[in-house]
C-alpha cells in the first residue's frame, strides 16, 4: 500500500480528550475515530490490527473444534424474558423498537440467542459436545465509556459457547477453551495472566479472567510469586487468623471522642492506628439491611458481598436513613443492635482483642473490646480485600504480589442456568431427558487490541507486536522523485509482498524527519529506509522500532533481512 494513496492522518499533538495511551495513540495514528460516546469508526489502519487479532482467534478456536457461526445483533425481548434478564440486565442493555412496537434489544451478549439455536437443533447426546462462536459487533450502554476501545458501548467481542453432557464434560470444554486463551494471547504477542474471577451470583460456577498487564488497567490482579496462583483482587482468597479466645477478654472502656467520626480521625485522637479500630457498615438490601464489621485498615471487597447475600448492586445505607432507624453513622458497632438487623463480621475482627468500636451513641467509642466475646455476630465470613505482601492463600509459602491488568477474556462456566430457563435438552443414551452443561467464553477484540498498544508504546508512539501489526514495514523513501531510488522502493515493495510481509510504502513529498517520526509513532516493527545518499553505495538501512537498533546492508540483501528481522519478533 502507497501512503500517498491510503487514508491515514496522523496527529502530532495529543488530543485533549484522552487520558489513557492507547486512546491518545489511536487518535494520533487516525486508528479510529469517535462518532458518538463509546461509538467509533475503525479507520483502515486500526481495522488492520484488529482483523489481526480476529484472525489469530479464528485459527486457535477452530484448532480447539469450535464452529463458527453469525447470531443476529438485534434480538427479540421474548428471548430475554424467558432467560430474565429483560428484568435483570439493566440498563446496559440497549432496548429497541420497531415499527409495530415489538421490543428488541440490541445484543450485548448472546447466551439467549446460542440457547435457542441449541435446543432447536440438538436432540442427541450424540452431538455434544459443541461450541459455537462468532466474532461480532456488541452493545453495552456503558455507565462511563470511556479510554476509547478499552470501555467502548459498541465494541468488537468473540463470544463462544459449548454445550456439554454433564459437568464432567463442561470442565473439559472449559479447560480446553482456557489453553486455547493462552495460546491467542501468547500469540498475539502480549504479557498476560488467567487469573481466578469474581463469578458474581450464579451458583456452582468458575470462571477465569485473562489479563494484559498494564499499569493502566482497571483491575488489581494479586498473583503468589511462588506457585502459579493468581486471583482477581475481587475473588483473591485470604489466609485468616484464628479467632482470640475468651479469656483474653477485658472489660471495654466507653471514651469521648466528640465528632471523630472517620477511622482515621478516631485512630489518630486516641493514639492507636486504623488496624486497631473496627469499621462497622451497613449495606442494603431488599426490605431490610446488613451490618459489617472489617478491621479499620482493610478494603470492604464488595464483590464478595453482593455473591453472598445475592445483592445486584452495593448500596451504603444513606445517613439520615440509619437516623431514622435509631443508629448513629460514624459511631457504629455490631453490639446490642436491633437482633433483627443481620450482622455480618470478618474473621480477622475476630482475632482482635482490645479493639476501638463506636459506641452507638453519639461522640463515643469504646475502647478494649474483644469481638469473639463482644460482637453479636450471625455469621462470619471474609469481607475484605486480600492486599499485596500477604501470604498465598493457595501454597501458604509464597508472597502476593500486586499488578494492574486489563480484562481481555473471560472464561466461564454457566452450569444449568440458560438450559434450564430456556429449555435446551438433549436425550441421554437412556433415551431420558437432560439439559445441557452450558460454558461462554468472550474475547474484547477492539479492547484487545487497545491493551497491546498499552503495554507497547514509548514516548514516540506505538511498537507493535509482529504479530498484530496493521503491517509490518514501513518502507520509507526519502527521495521519492529521484526515479532509481523509486525503482528500488518498488522492488522491494513487491519482493517483501511476494514473501507475505506487509508494507507501507511511504512515498510521500514529506521531510525526511517527518517520515520518521510518522513511522515511529505508527509503531511498524521495521522500518526500512531508502535514499539516494545511501542508495548510491548500494546501502539501504534498517531500523527496528522497539530497540532502535539501526543496519545499513546491501539493496540485495535487504528483504532476507527484513523478513528474518521480522522472526525473529515472533512474525510467523
Ligand atoms: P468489564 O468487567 O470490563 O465491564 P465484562 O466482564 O462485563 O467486562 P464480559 O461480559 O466478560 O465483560 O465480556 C467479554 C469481554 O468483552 C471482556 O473480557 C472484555 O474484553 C470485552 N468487553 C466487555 N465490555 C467491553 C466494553 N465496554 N468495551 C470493550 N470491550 C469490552
Ligand atoms: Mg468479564
Amino acid at each position: 500500500m502507497r501512503r500517498s494513496r491510503y487514508l491515514l492522518n496522523t496527529l502530532k499533538e495529543t488530543p485533549k480528550e484522552a487520558v489513557v495511551v492507547s486512546h491518545q495513540l489511536m487518535l494520533r495514528t487516525g486508528m479510529i475515530k469517535q462518532l458518538a460516546s463509546g461509538i467509533y469508526t475503525y479507520m483502515p489502519f486500526g481495522l488492520r490490527a484488529i482483523r489481526k487479532v480476529e484472525r489469530i482467534v479464528r485459527e486457535e478456536l477452530d484448532r480447539a473444534g469450535c464452529i463458527e457461526l453469525l447470531m443476529p445483533s438485534v434480538q427479540p425481548a421474548e428471548l430475554w424474558e424467558e432467560s430474565g434478564r429483560w428484568k435483570d440486565y439493566g440498563k446496559e442493555l440497549l432496548r429497541i423498537y420497531d415499527r409495530k412496537d415489538n421490543a428488541f434489544c440490541y445484543g450485548p451478549t448472546h447466551e439467549e440467542v446460542v440457547t435457542d439455536v441449541v435446543r432447536r437443533e440438538v436432540r442427541s447426546y450424540k452431538e455434544l459436545p459443541l461450541n459455537l462462536y462468532q466474532i461480532q459487533t456488541k452493545f453495552r450502554d456503558e455507565m462511563r465509556p470511556r479510554f476509547g476501545l478499552m470501555r467502548g458501548r459498541e465494541f468488537i467481542m468473540k463470544d463462544a459457547y459449548s454445550f456439554d453432557v454433564d459437568d464432567t464434560a463442561c470442565d473439559a470444554s472449559y479447560w480446553l477453551m482456557f489453553d486455547a486463551y493462552k495460546r491467542i494471547f501468547e500469540r498475539c504477542g502480549l504479557e498476560f495472566r488467567p487469573v481466578e474471577a469474581d463469578s458474581g451470583a450464579i451458583g456452582g460456577s468458575f470462571t477465569h479472567e485473562f489479563h494484559v498487564l498494564a499499569s493502566s488497567g482497571e483491575d488489581q490482579i494479586l498473583s503468589c510469586n511462588h506457585c502459579d496462583y493468581a486471583a482477581n483482587v475481587e475473588r483473591c482468597e485470604v489466609v485468616e487468623p484464628s479467632p482470640s479466645s475468651p479469656e483474653t477478654a477485658n472489660e471495654p472502656i466507653k471514651v469521648a471522642t466528640p465528632g471523630q467520626k472517620t477511622i482515621e480521625q478516631v485512630a489518630e485522637f486516641l493514639g492507636v492506628t486504623a488496624k486497631d479500630c473496627v469499621k462497622t457498615l451497613l449495606v442494603k438490601r431488599d426490605s431490610d439491611m446488613l451490618v459489617l464489621a472489617l478491621r479499620g485498615d482493610r478494603t470492604l471487597n464488595e464483590a464478595a458481598v453482593k455473591a453472598a447475600f445475592n445483592l445486584p448492586v452495593l448500596e451504603m445505607v444513606g445517613e439520615d436513613e440509619a437516623r431514622a432507624l435509631g443508629l448513629v453513622p460514624g459511631y457504629l458497632a455490631p453490639m446490642g443492635l436491633d437482633p433483627s438487623l443481620k450482622v455480618v463480621v470478618d474473621p480477622e475482627v475476630l482475632a482482635m482483642t482490645e479493639a476501638v468500636v463506636g459506641a452507638n451513641e453519639e461522640d463515643r467509642h469504646v475502647k478494649g473490646v474483644c469481638p469473639a466475646v463482644h460482637f453479636d455476630a450471625h455469621q462470619v465470613m471474609t469481607l475484605r480485600e486480600a492486599e499485596a505482601g500477604e501470604t498465598c492463600p493457595r501454597c501458604r509459602e509464597g508472597i502476593l504480589e500486586s499488578w494492574r491488568g486489563i480484562e481481555v477474556g473471560q472464561v466461564f462456566k454457566l452450569g444449568l442456568k440458560y438450559s434450564t430457563s430456556l429449555g435446551a435438552t438433549y436425550l441421554d443414551d437412556q433415551g431420558k431427558s437432560q439439559p445441557m452443561v452450558m460454558g461462554c467464553y468472550g474475547i474484547g477484540i477492539t479492547r484487545t487490541v487497545a491493551a497491546a498498544i498499552e503495554q507497547n508504546h514509548d514516548e514516540n508512539g506505538i511498537i507493535w507486536p509482529a504479530q498484530i501489526a496493521p503491517f509490518h514495514v514501513a518502507l520509507l523513501n526519502l527521495d521519492p522523485e529521484d526515479e532509481q531510488v523509486s525503482a528500488a522502493a518498488d522492488s522491494i515493495y513487491s519482493a517483501l509482498g511476494k514473501r507475505g510481509v506487509e508494507v507501507l510504502h511511504d512515498d510521500s513529498t514529506e521531510r525526511p524527519g517527518f517520515k520518521f517520526k510518522d513511522a515511529d509513532l505508527l509503531g511498524f516493527p521495521i522500518q526500512v529506509v531508502l535514499g539516494k545518499r545511501s542508495l548510491n553505495q548500494g546501502l539501504v538501512d534498517l531500523k527496528m522500532r522497539r530497540t532502535n537498533e539501526k543496519r545499513s546492508i546491501a539493496l540485495a540483501e535487504c528483504v532476507d533481512a527484513a523478513v528474518d528481522a521480522l522472526r525473529e519478533l515472533g512474525w510467523e
